[in-house]
């Protein structure tokens, strides 16, 4: 697998069933540190966007690009790309898919989940 894809994982707690981000060491909700890993499921569900009219650094040779919170079926929620900017609405279903987002500064590929809307432009 390529060390560059970043999968979207996050923990259950074993004790109280609380779902976080996996990033926090300890469940934000009873203090343990007994967890499962778990992966989205389903086609994501689009909570909110916004469009980046002035791009970071990284993304300079992009005009512009949309970023969204999506939700899964099993409540996961991510923040990502989205393939387009036009054509976006809320509660719109998306499925996440792997590509090329941008040449990292270091001209290394950067090669991660972008969501792409099932739903075809009118
Ligand atoms: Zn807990």
């Amino acid at each position: 697998m390529n060390e560059n894809i970043i999968e979207i994982r996050w923990k259950k707690c074993n004790n109280c069933g609380f779902l976080q981000h996996n990033s926090h060491l300890r469940c934000l909700q009873c203090k343990s540190d007994n967890f499962s890993l778990i992966n989205p499921s389903g086609l994501g569900t689009l909570v909110s966007y916004t469009i980046l009219n002035a791009p970071p650094m990284e993304f300079r040779e992009k005009k512009s690009y949309a970023l969204g919170i999506i939700e899964f079926s099993n409540n996961i929620k991510t923040l990502g790309q989205i393939t387009r900017t036009d054509n976006l609405k809320i509660g719109m279903k998306l499925k996440p898919i792997y590509q090329e987002i941008c040449p990292n500064l270091d001209g290394k590929k950067v090669i991660t989940y972008i969501f792409e809307p099932i739903e075809k432009l009118a």
